[in-house]
């Protein structure tokens, strides 16, 4: 990276950062390029300003699938815009009706060898009504929230996904984190860490998850240097592996 020197880096924050923290480690320092995308992942608040901080350049978040169904894109105000004239975009509730907090359906403009027609992308998404004074005159999506398999089951049946990450992401010392859920009363939360996570660090984070996830599961701290990567090579936040309905 320091030979080639990229204008821009695109990729998932979780390899963004473990090439930022591998450089802080061994004392190099690092490539600061115009600007880096990131997509494929969920890209929290803290991720976000680590990431800032260790390239020195302004982070921008892409949302877009292979399907090419749809098109998603941070502005240089911070704000999510659907590209609409990548492609004729809907938002759906349970009942199929038009909704500002709903699924994603995406008609792509420009697939001609595989038309998809109101293709069912099946993230949520969560829609902001004001407008933004970039002067793009494209629909601003407030948070993308993932799939439905992206989340966390208690035994209460309480329902967890991104917002897990408020209270990982706070606890000191913590780079990245997954959340495992291997069966209804157990979760496995995968950390790495630098030198400032201590005791205290753990103890504060298992009572800000209580807080969420309620006194009944059975949480498992493990420090590990890598986390579990998925078939597409993406690091979900999120791995449920008990078999849920989605
Ligand atoms: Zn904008």
């Amino acid at each position: 990276m320091l030979k080639f020197k990229p204008k821009i880096i695109i990729g998932f924050p979780f390899d963004i950062t473990m090439i930022a923290k591998f450089a802080t480690e061994k004392n190099i320092s690092i490539h600061s390029p115009k600007t880096i995308i990131t997509y494929g992942e969920t890209l929290s608040l803290k991720r976000r300003l680590l990431l800032e901080k260790y390239y020195q350049t302004k982070i921008y978040n892409f949302f877009s699938m292979h399907e090419c169904s749809a098109m998603i894109s941070e502005c240089e105000n911070g704000n999510l815009h659907i590209i609409e004239d990548f492609g004729y975009t809907e938002i759906l509730d349970k009942n199929d009706n038009y909704s500002d907090n709903g699924t994603l359906i995406g008609t792509s403009f420009y697939n001609y060898s595989m038309p998809l027609i109101r293709y069912k992308i099946g993230d949520q998404v969560e829609m902001e009504k004001s407008k933004c004074n970039c002067k793009r005159n494209f629909r601003i999506v407030k948070e993308i929230v993932g799939k439905q398999c992206d989340y966390i089951e208690t035994p209460a049946g309480k329902i967890l996904g991104a917002v897990m990450s408020h209270s990982i992401d706070n606890a000191k010392g913590v780079i990245v984190s997954q959340c495992i859920q291997d069966s209804k009363n157990h979760l496995v939360i995968k950390l790495v860490i630098d030198k400032f996570y201590n005791e205290i660090s753990e103890k504060k984070l298992e009572a800000d998850l209580r807080k969420r996830i309620g006194n009944k599961m059975k949480i498992d701290f493990e420090m590990v240097t890598q986390l579990e990567k998925n078939m597409g090579g993406k690091t979900p936040f999120i791995i449920s592996k008990i078999g849920n309905k989605y």
